[in-house]
């Protein structure tokens, strides 16, 4: 088969180095290619990495712009059956979903390690920072919103263990709901933190910043809602 079109911020293409890349055009066939297939052989023009993006935050990995220009996918490198793609692709979308839920699940946590032992130690008006209402407060929201999006993300693992049929929808709940909490907590452990918080002496600016594209990528906020709401009125 061959494979036509292009592809906006693709993460982690090391155009030299990755030896398969996943496509799918848009009749729905998958294809796996190889590099060793479109790029590292000259002659062969298939794949072309055509730019690379510079990031806000998320700078181990790169953003980079694709072509596949009448690339030649050997029959071997097609994944699932040819008209199927979308399918093959949304299945592994959903766990990608759980996995982006996990990891927001594991970045909160990591402020909340930092931050609880922070306002034990701090002291301003002659009295620790935990001890001011406005800070419980905080401190309160944060758990309760990381509890929430644990369970969420839990249930989306076991339904999709179990090969439910609600999995798709678990999952775009859980990953809507933990990627807008770690936003709602890295901004809170981020104001507790006050001035050291905005410094990059600590991991917390960074999380603030590496936070904000779990709302955007593996299915914005807007499309997980849309799926969501959709599922509801179809009921
Ligand atoms: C750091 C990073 C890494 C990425 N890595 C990858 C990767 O490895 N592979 C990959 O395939 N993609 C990757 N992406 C791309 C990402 O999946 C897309 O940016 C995302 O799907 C949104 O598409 P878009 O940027 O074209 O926004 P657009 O489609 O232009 O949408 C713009 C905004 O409008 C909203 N919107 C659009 N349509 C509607 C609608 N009907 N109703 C309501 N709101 C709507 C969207 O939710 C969004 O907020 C990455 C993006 C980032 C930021």
């Amino acid at each position: 088969m061959e494979l036509n079109g292009s592809k906006h911020f693709i993460s982690n293409v090391r155009a030299r180095r990755s030896h398969h890349r996943a496509g799918f055009d848009r009749r729905g066939c998958a294809a796996q290619v190889q590099a060793d297939d479109l790029h590292c052989r000259r002659g062969n023009p298939g794949l072309n990495i055509q730019r690379k993006f510079r990031r806000w935050a998320g700078t181990v990995t790169r953003s980079r712009h694709s072509r596949w220009t009448t690339a030649f996918v050997p029959d071997s490198h097609v994944l699932g059956e040819p008209g199927e793609g979308f399918k093959t692709i949304m299945a592994t979308i959903n766990n990608d979903r759980v996995y982006v839920s996990s990891k927001c699940l594991g970045m909160a946590q990591e402020l909340m390690d930092l931050v609880t032992p922070w306002v034990k130690e701090r002291e301003t008006f002659g009295q620790q920072l935990g001890q001011h209402q406005a800070i419980q407060f905080y401190l309160a929201d944060c758990d309760v919103e990381l509890n929430a999006a644990r369970l969420l993300t839990r249930q989306a693992a076991a339904l999709g263990d179990a090969g439910h049929p609600d999995f798709r929808i678990a999952a775009s709940r859980a990953k809507l709901f933990s990627s807008e909490m770690l936003g709602r907590v890295a901004d809170r452990v981020l104001q507790i933190f006050g001035g050291a918080g905005y410094m990059t002496d600590l991991p917390v600016e960074r999380i603030y910043r590496d936070a904000r594209a779990f709302r955007i990528g593996e299915g914005t906020s807007e499309m997980q809602r849309l799926q969501i709401a959709r599922h509801l009125l179809a009921a």
